[in-house]
């Protein structure tokens, strides 16, 4: 049955490591916690057993970015599947819930603030649900790098929905945060299944280097095949894509600051092979999923093992020898304790740039719930004389408070209604032969198009009606001009989204004692970067999988510490030869 399954909805002919496992157990009746590394295919593992049994799936999810992705890529398969998430306006929502109680969905996607309803609770109280899934359940943990207080929530909903099995999948949780998870989630046993953390073909390698571009070099030419170059700041991967160029490699580069078409293209020409190394921030990975990346290198620190292991594990999938290469100097370690300071600004300034928010949305006090604004951070920046970093990482803290979202941009498709009624639009359309045959064709298109407000696809009318894109862009703005159509052409610029209303001074609370563990807890993982750095003595494999809380059996014996050991001593200049043999080896295949 889960082999069909998968085979029919996805395509696939074989589980992953660890996922039948996973599936079974949810599809036991028991509460499962799946720490499977990103990339490794945990959506699998509540999905199949979500369509395996009669009902609706409940997912809990923290961001509405990857909402509405898994949403996007349930509904290509085949399987319908909604969400509702901060937002969405009461009606949108209204219908939204109707459908998941009563059409026959198989997916509903939550944001967590939005539990609590008494909507919500009303209507899942009606919903046949048979799975309970927490997505990213590393947010329900203090002690995780993305806590969430709306996640605390989630156990609540328990008791409207009834007593279903719950599925939590994370990627990133140390013991202490796995846990954490079973237990305020209220599993009915601990019930943990770990896959694959172990990566036998990845050599991992930190090396201490004043030339790191040299390095680069001799790595894109000594490891034949495409690789990652990982950098912290968007101008640098503009610099390192240059230099390769330059050095006669395929190269470019990628950052959340190019549009999302440049994006696409960019990613589509690596993942076809036309482009060998991309070099690119953090911004590149999700949901990327190439199997036969040979290197992946990073130029800059990361500032967790959890962001590095996820990184650099893109490398390798299929299987086959690959390279991680990790590059440092004494002045990375400077930086790298700066960036504690930058990321955890003082809580008068956080409280200080709730507000400033609000002025520049012109939002009063004590409004503002659920509205999505357009936001400028660099222009907001300028309006109040701010540093921008520092204002980014107040908005990102308050965000993690569970006040608001800010989202990447997303991509708000065009919305048209008719504002006329039939009659006078027979008007319009007897006196414009032009228009008449538009408009018939875009209420042919759609329906309810007089009652409601409803997404379009302008490239789509375009096929349809024989006409440019372009073309139908000018005419529904000619409908709009004429007052015949509401028009909200398609945006795309970050939003923030507010999921309370704009709270007085003296309400906006942050707690101190959360702000100081959070920093600690900060601190305690750029610490852990540190020592897997300067730890020469420990395999490298050893070290990240034993932060992660898994038992290792023997050491890899294929990164820069292994290797240098069977080479005898240990030490620079050994290590150096280590680091010679491995770049030989890969090679030579
Ligand atoms: P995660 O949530 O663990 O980061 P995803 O669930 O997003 O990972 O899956 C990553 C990719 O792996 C997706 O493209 C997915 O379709 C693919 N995938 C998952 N399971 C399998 C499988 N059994 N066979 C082939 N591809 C799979
Ligand atoms: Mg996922």
């Amino acid at each position: 049955m889960i082999y069909k399954i998968l085979k029919d909805y996805w395509g696939y002919t074989s589980f992953r490591p660890g996922q039948e496992e996973i599936i079974k157990s949810a599809l036991s009746g028991k509460d499962t916690l799946a720490l499977m590394p990103t990339g490794g295919g945990k959506s699998i593992c509540f999905q199949v057993p979500a369509l395996a049994r009669e009902g609706i799936c409940l997912v809990v999810s923290p961001l509405i970015a990857l909402i509405k992705d898994q949403v996007q890529n349930l509904n290509k398969n085949g399987i319908k599947a909604l969400a509702v998430y901060s937002g969405m306006s009461y009606n949108q929502i209204d219908i939204a819930l109707d459908n998941a109680a009563y059409g026959d969905y198989k997916f509903l996607y939550v944001s967590p603030e939005r539990l609590q309803t008494p909507l919500f609770k009303g209507r899942a109280a009606k919903m046949n649900i048979n799975f309970l899934v927490v997505d990213e359940a590393h947010c329900i943990s203090q002690w995780g790098y993305d806590f969430r207080p709306s996640y605390l929530e989630i156990k609540k909903i328990k008791e409207t929905v009834g007593n279903v099995p719950v599925i939590a999948l994370t990627a990133t949780a140390t013991k202490a945060v796995s846990e954490d998870i079973v237990e305020k989630l209220g599993f009915g046993e601990h019930n943990i299944v770990s896959t694959g953390f172990d990566r036998p073909n990845l050599s991992y390698v930190a090396r201490n280097t004043e030339d790191k571009f040299g390095h680069i070099l001799r790595i894109c030419n000594g490891v034949q095949g495409t690789g990652i170059v990982y950098v912290r700041e968007r101008k640098k991967t503009e610099e390192i894509a240059a230099f390769l160029r330059g050095n006669g490699f395929t190269a470019d580069f990628y950052h959340a600051g190019l549009s999302k078409e440049m994006r696409a293209v960019k990613q589509d020409q690596w993942k076809s092979g036309e482009l060998r190394i991309i070099v690119a921030t953090n911004a590149f990975g999700m949901g990327i999923d190439k199997p036969d990346v040979r290197f992946v290198i990073h130029y800059d620190l990361p500032d967790s093992l959890e962001a590095y292991f996820q990184e650099a594990g893109r490398a390798g999938r299929d299987g086959k020898r690959s390279y991680t290469a990790l590059l440092w100097n004494s002045s990375d370690l400077k930086r790298l304790k700066a960036i504690h300071n930058v990321t955890y600004p003082p809580v008068e300034y956080i409280k200080d740039i709730y507000q400033k928010v609000f002025i520049y949305l012109q939002i009063p006090y004590e409004a503002g719930k659920d509205s999505v604004n357009k936001f400028n951070l660099q222009e907001f920046a300028r309006k109040f004389s701010l540093n921008a970093v520092s204002a980014y990482h107040a908005i990102k803290y308050i965000e993690q408070e569970g006040y608001w979202e800010l989202t990447d941009e997303i991509d708000n498709p065009s919305r048209i209604m008719f504002v006329v009624n039939r009659d006078e639009l027979y008007k319009v359309q007897l006196g414009n032969v032009q228009l008449d045959v538009f408009i018939k064709a875009v209420l042919r298109l759609y329906t309810g198009l007089f009652s409601k407000i409803t997404t379009i696809d302008e490239v789509y009318i375009a096929k349809v009606t024989s006409d440019s894109e372009a073309g139908v862009r000018e005419k529904l703005l000619t409908l709009s001009r004429m007052r015949i159509i509401k028009y909200i052409p398609r945006v795309r610029t970050p939003f923030i989204i507010m999921n309370y209303e704009r709270l007085l001074e003296s309400n906006f609370y942050i707690s101190m004692k959360r702000y100081q563990e959070r920093k600690e807890m900060f601190g305690k993982r750029i610490e852990s970067v540190v020592r897997f750095i300067e730890n020469d003595s420990v395999c490298r494999s050893r070290q990240l999988i034993e932060y992660f809380g898994q038992p290792v059996q023997d050491d890899c014996g294929v990164c820069d510490v292994c290797i240098s050991r069977k080479n005898g001593a240990g030490g620079e200049s050994s290590r150096n030869a280590a680091y010679n043999r491995i770049i030989d080896c890969i090679r030579q295949g």
